[in-house]
């Protein structure tokens, strides 16, 4: 008799995960399972992609997990390569808010975005004085009477004030969604700030509660820091997870894409092209948009509902400099001592945030250079996308010479364009997730996970993936 047969459809690091938690959870059981993973691109990783050239690391999509979420390290404890995991190098700490465009430091003692420290807030020209009053009077807004989903600016604008929302949160937090936070609800995206105005009746007063708790914790295992990635960039989480899915007897198939799927009493059929698929489960852990696609003849109910899940498009711009040439029009050397900077949505510029790399990370440039990545496009500024590369590029180094004060031409640009790429976690999602989850118990033999359901962030993405190997086995 053949073993029940799992096809998981996407070799991002979901489909990676949940193939590798899948088979390596079976052998341990001693449950004989096929599992075979597809993937329509030739390469794996999905929106994980690193370039290495000549001593550089570009990573053209993400460049960091978060640790809070403790999916990603723990994965890369169970693979054994904690020890490649690097933070963020601590010299260069700060990042940069544009406004009237002037680079200005987010102000020091910020726990997660709602200040904690008085000096340094009182201090930046950031916010105006009657917007750091505004802040101040946070602890008397009362909570929320109503107890649904909110949108982050409706949320944040309550709390702190429109200058606080628009100067601090919106380019921080909706900024990871390449979203709009007028649309972004806050309980798909940061539900943790729902919580902390319904425990502590305050941000302020959670933050500073939290401050607390943190300095009597144990310290963290893995190197500190909110941000983390891997020494030879993130495909190193990619190329080690496949190992490992490989290792535990998961056929790996690249450059082969799903067409069809059929649902039928005893399993299911896929066509893979050239050659048909038959077995017992299917488990997609693509775009929501293409999954919806593959079952809508089945399930139109449920396609319908994976449609109505936005995505954005964004585009990467890195470029590579000679340390020598990155020089303002006084002959100064242009200082690139922090992370980088985000712009506001009221600052109307063409990008939406700039990483330093070469600051951030260690290891990522040859001697003697620096690494540049713009992030462009998102809500409200995917017209950008239409411009053709040459023109992309120079829109986004017009924008960081203009923000810099400087000339310098970039001996090396990459380019990475992610169309519909980044889910938009709208109000109300988690319920209509929980809803989705229901509709799809009811189809025997079907299974979804992915960036586009309960977190966009890797960390998440691994979560959701290995939970779906779980759902499956049981
Ligand atoms: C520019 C950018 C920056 C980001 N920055 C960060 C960051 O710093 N930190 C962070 O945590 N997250 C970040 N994210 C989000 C994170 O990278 C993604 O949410 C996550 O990698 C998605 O993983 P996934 O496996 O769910 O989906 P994907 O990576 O999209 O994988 C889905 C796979 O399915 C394949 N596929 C599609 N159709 C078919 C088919 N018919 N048959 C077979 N295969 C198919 C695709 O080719 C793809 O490889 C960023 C995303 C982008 C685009």
């Amino acid at each position: 008799m053949r073993p029940p047969g799992i096809l998981i459809v996407g070799g991002g690091i979901t489909g990676l995960a949940a193939a590798r938690k899948l088979a390596v959870e079976a052998r341990q059981q001693n449950r004989p399972l096929a599992v075979e993973l597809i993937e329509s691109e030739n390469r794996l990783g999905g929106k994980i992609r690193t370039e290495r050239e000549d001593g550089y690391v570009v990573e053209g999509g993400p460049d960091a997990f978060i640790s809070i979420k403790p999916a990603a390290m723990a994965l890369c404890r169970t693979l054994g390569i904690s020890d490649h995991v690097v933070g963020t190098d601590p010299r260069h700490q700060k990042t940069f808010i544009i406004k009237n465009g002037k680079m200005l430091a987010i102000p020091g003692g910020m726990t997660t975005f709602v200040p904690t420290e008085i000096a340094p807030f009182i201090s930046t020209p950031l916010l105006s004085w009657f917007a750091k009053a505004r802040i101040g009077l946070e602890p008397f807004i009362p909570r929320r009477a109503a107890d649904g989903d909110v949108t982050m600016a409706e949320f944040f604008t309550r709390r702190l004030g429109r200058a606080g929302y628009e100067w601090l949160v919106e380019p921080l937090l909706a900024g990871i969604y390449a979203g709009d936070g007028r649309a972004l609800g806050l309980a798909g995206t940061f539900p943790r700030y729902l919580e902390m105005e319904r425990e502590h009746g305050s941000l302020l007063r959670a933050a500073f509660a939290a401050r607390a708790a943190a300095a009597k914790a144990p310290p963290p295992k893995g190197p500190p820091g909110l941000f983390l990635s891997m020494r030879d960039g993130l495909c190193e989480m990619v190329d080690s997870v496949a190992a490992a899915a490989r290792e535990a007897g998961v056929t790996i198939s690249t450059g082969t894409a799903l067409r069809g799927l059929v649902f039928e009493s005893g399993g299911v059929r896929a066509d893979l092209g050239d050659r048909a698929w038959q077995g017992d489960a299917v488990l997609l852990c693509t775009p929501a948009f293409v999954s919806a696609d593959l079952i809508a003849e089945r399930a139109p109910v449920v396609a319908g509902m994976l449609r109505r899940i936005p995505y954005v498009s964004t585009v990467t711009a890195t470029f590579a400099f000679d340390q020598r040439a990155l020089i303002d029009a006084s002959g100064r050397a242009v200082s690139l001592d922090g992370y980088g900077f985000v712009v506001p949505r009221p600052e109307q510029r063409q990008i939406i945030a700039c990483t330093w790399t070469s600051s951030k990370w260690p290891g990522r440039v040859p001697p003697g250079k620096a690494l540049i990545r713009c992030y462009l496009g998102g809500a409200g500024h995917e017209d950008v996308l239409q411009r053709a590369d040459d023109d992309l590029a120079e829109v986004a180094l017009g924008e960081v010479r203009k923000i810099m004060g400087m000339s310098a031409s970039p001996e090396r640009v990459w380019l990475h364009r992610w169309p519909d790429a980044m889910p938009q976690y709208l109000v109300g999602h988690p319920e209509r997730i929980a809803t989705l989850g229901e509709r799809i118990r009811e189809i025997p033999g079907l299974h979804l996970a992915g960036a586009a359901y309960r977190g966009i962030g890797i960390p998440d993405c691994i979560q959701d993936g290995e939970a779906a190997a779980a759902r499956i086995l049981s």
